[in-house]
């Protein structure tokens, strides 16, 4: 069987992308799926909340797509979680400028992953906050299609209209598969009319995609990361690991059902 590949891709920092990998990840690893994280952001948010120091490393996700290293030997298993990881150190910073002088730069990472396809059931690609080389490298090794998580906050769809664009730009230049394969919305406080709000708005502006499960703001998926843990081995029975366990199944039932039901954008 070959990995299903999915970007959680957002340009908008701090929207629970990573929050959203790492932990979705980890559910998925419980499942019994073999899932491997990418880590495509220089501030490796996902490499140490899944509890892997930056400075153990030997080789990162900079070496794989600047240096052709290969990926094999990039790849961390995380200790607590038990799945694979391609981390990221602040190297990676860097390597958009370098990208830019290199042959099929925006191919970098699809021909990396490609000797992986067989060894994974899932792969889950975290993005950086912006629209550059990088994130083009997620949406086109992505063969499942994005992820896109949404704050539930006020002004929850601005700049998401540049994010589609980038994504039709990719599926008509580089992968035609490309699909938004679904929304995620975060941060939901249920004492605000404005989330309840802003719920309504992104289901209506992406009519069929939004997950079901809704990701409640949980103060013990921020305490996470900082322990190194996923909120699965954290904080097991909180708001947060219930959501994201429901999340998984839901997120496992649209990925493995027979016809996937992908949206496109
Ligand atoms: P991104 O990767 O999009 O920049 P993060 O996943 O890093 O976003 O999340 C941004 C911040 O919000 C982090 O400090 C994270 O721990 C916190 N966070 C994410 N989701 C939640 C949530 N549901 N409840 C509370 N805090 C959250
Ligand atoms: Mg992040």
């Amino acid at each position: 069987m070959t990995a299903k590949s999915f970007v959680f891709a957002n340009q908008k920092g701090g929207v629970a992308k990573t929050t959203t990998t790492v932990n979705l990840a980890a559910y998925l690893t419980a499942a019994g799926r073999r899932t491997l994280v990418v880590d495509m952001d220089p501030q490796g948010n996902a490499t140490t909340s899944l509890g892997v120091d930056p400075r153990s490393l030997s080789l990162s996700i900079y070496d794989v797509l600047i240096d052709q290293a290969p990926i094999q030997k990039a790849i961390t298993l995380t200790e607590r979680v038990g799945l694979d990881l391609v981390p990221a150190t602040t190297d990676l910073a860097g390597a958009e400028v370098e990208m830019a002088r290199m042959m099929a730069r925006e191919r970098l990472l699809e021909r990396a992953l490609h000797p992986l396809l067989d060894d994974y059931d899932y792969i889950l690609v975290d993005e950086p906050p912006s629209l550059g080389l990088l994130t083009i490298n997620g949406l086109t090794a992505s063969a499942n299609g994005v992820i896109i998580p949404v704050q539930c906050e006020y002004l929850a769809l601005e700049g998401l209209s540049l994010l589609l664009r980038t994504i039709q730009q990719v599926r008509d230049v580089l992968n035609e598969r490309l699909a938004i394969a679904g929304v995620v919305l975060t941060m939901y406080d249920s004492r605000t009319n404005l989330a309840q709000q802003v719920v309504q708005e992104v289901r209506q502006y992406f009519p069929g995609v939004v997950f079901k499960t809704i990701i409640p703001r949980n103060v013990r998926l921020s305490e996470a990361p900082s322990h190194g843990q996923t909120i699965l081995s954290y904080a097991p029975a909180s708001a947060g690991a219930l959501a994201y366990e429901a999340l998984a199944q839901e997120f496992m039932q649209r990925a493995e059902q027979a016809s996937p039901n992908l949206i496109r954008a």
